[in-house]
């Protein structure tokens, strides 16, 4: 018999589980809803030996919650959807993936891309009944696409034994507990909204309550109604940031909670301080990502370290290589290495891309293709990815993110992404893309200036371009790609 992956819905609770809005449902009546949904499920037809997968579009609401937890205790793999995706996005997830059927909330219209794959309507409701058997730990629980930061989206396959494996070491990481209500702003179709912020307090038996669409007048009311934790992207705290010191009532509320956590992208140190010197409260940092869903974080028991996504979560190694593939030992916080991890928190395999998945791979190991430095306490700094955030300059490899870093501590910058461009003295010169904080702008030299005063002189920007915003995703990451870096 394998272990459940959501125990707290065979002997549900009285607890609340999930709330959006005004819409809440406990564990019995989550139990009954995805439970129905389930049972709707059991009927799909396997497809070439294995059971075929269900589209889920994943607005943020409860019925995706019930979707994605139904599905998951049917067996049957989901793929979330991100309702705001073009139309271009859907028909890559919807061909790539072949959905036997898309699970939606009532009412919602679909593309057309998606109407032509047998609807099933979520509802809220069910009638309790036995829960079918759990499936074995390797079964793919969910397909999940990447951010598309880089590339065209992958579809990334997630064995049960992942999704729990990753949870119950944030558990462990973190203190999480059935006690926990988590604030959850997110969207549900990536890991972090969905594997950490949904399945996460309904594996461990706790609460989510789910703003909606982020704001910060609906995070003071929810942290002050009893919200203990807070999961968000950096674009989130940095709005945080220049709100706080004028906003008594949202320091007030960010210092109640028990746990404030950020990831998906680097979060600037700068927005990290102004938050604890207004709070005396840190952010806790992790780095994951969708194939490996995620793999180090601060540990709420260890010391503060801002710039740092900290050490490897339980059931997960992490190693730094070189170009020609030598683990480094360094530890020195200046050794840059390609971060390549494996554990128990991996997925199987990109769907419909053999190729792909095994150049991944350098045996058990993943590579991540992003780039790292290890202090002499273990914890990991993230440079930034290969592709986009090293900077091959004059012999030097620089990191994006040091640069942005510097920055974003000048007043006249409000946002910033640094890329890397073709020189022909240098290999490729530090371009720095700049959105101003007020006029007048801040000029090229006293960038470039204020650069080479914190790091070395070979770090500052040789190029500043000046924008009224960063092209930046759903889940707020810079797309570098779009400016040319
Ligand atoms: P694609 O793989 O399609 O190009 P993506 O890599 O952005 O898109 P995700 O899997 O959603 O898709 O994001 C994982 C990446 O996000 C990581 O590889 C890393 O570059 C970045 N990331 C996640 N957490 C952090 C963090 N705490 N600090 C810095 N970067 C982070
Ligand atoms: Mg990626």
């Amino acid at each position: 018999m394998t272990e459940p992956l959501f125990p707290a819905l065979l002997n549900p609770p009285a607890r609340e589980a999930v709330r959006f809005g005004s819409v809440a449902l406990d564990y019995p009546g989550l139990a009954a809803a995805a439970g129905a949904v389930a049972r709707r499920l059991r009927s799909v037809e396997t497809t070439r030996g294995r059971r075929a997968h269900v589209a889920v579009w994943a607005t943020p609401t409860a019925h995706t919650a019930v979707a994605v937890v139904g599905a998951l205790v049917a067996g049957v793999p989901a793929v979330p959807i991100n309702p705001r995706s073009g139309e271009r996005e859907v028909a890559h997830i919807v061909e790539d993936s072949a959905p036997a059927l898309v699970l939606a909330e009532p009412g919602v219209t679909l593309p057309r891309e998606l109407a032509r794959v047998p609807r099933v309507s979520v509802s809220l409701t069910g009638d309790g009944g036995e829960l079918p058997p759990e499936p074995p730990a390797e079964h793919p629980a969910l397909i999940i696409y990447t951010s598309g930061t880089t590339g065209a989206p992958k579809g990334v396959v997630l064995p049960r034994r992942a999704v729990a494996s990753t949870i119950d070491a944030l558990g462990e990481a973190w203190r999480w507990t059935a006690a926990d209500v988590l604030v959850h702003g997110l969207p549900l179709f990536h890991v972090h909204g969905l594997v950490l912020g949904i399945l996460g307090p309904v594996r461990l038996g706790g609460t989510v309550h789910h703003l909606g669409r982020f704001g910060t007048d609906a995070l003071v009311e929810r942290l002050s109604a009893g919200g203990t934790m807070m999961f968000g992207v950096p674009t989130m705290y940095h709005r945080i940031a220049e709100e706080i010191a004028d906003r008594p009532d949202l320091a007030r509320a960010l210092s109640s909670a028990r746990l404030l956590v950020s990831g998906s992208a680097a979060l600037p140190v700068h927005d990290h301080e102004r938050i604890g010197a207004a709070t005396g409260q840190r952010v806790v940092e992790r780095y994951g990502m969708t194939e490996t869903l995620m793999n180090t974080s601060v540990r709420v028991d260890g010391p503060a370290r801002p710039g740092t996504v900290g050490v490897p979560l339980a059931g997960v190694r992490v190693r730094l290589v070189d170009d020609a593939g030598a683990e480094l030992t360094e530890d020195d916080g200046q050794t840059i290495g390609e971060i390549q991890v494996t554990g128990s928190n991996l997925f199987t395999e990109y769907l419909n891309r053999p190729d792909a998945t095994r150049d991944a791979f350098d045996g058990e190991w993943f590579r991540t293709g992003d780039m790292g430095v290890r202090d002499p306490d273990g914890s990991l700094r993230i440079v930034g990815r290969r592709a986009t955030d090293l900077i091959k300059s004059g012999g030097y490899k620089i990191g994006a993110g040091e640069i942005e870093n510097a920055l974003l501590d000048h007043p006249g910058v409000a946002e910033v992404a640094v890329t890397g461009e073709p020189d022909p003295d240098l290999g490729e010169r530090v371009v720095a893309w700049v959105v101003p904080a007020a006029a007048p702008r801040p000029s090229e030299a006293d960038l470039a200036d204020h650069v080479a005063t914190l790091l070395a002189p070979h770090k500052r920007p040789r190029v500043v371009r000046y924008l009224d915003a960063l092209p930046r995703n759903d889940m707020g990451k810079v797309m570098k790609r779009a400016l040319g870096g």
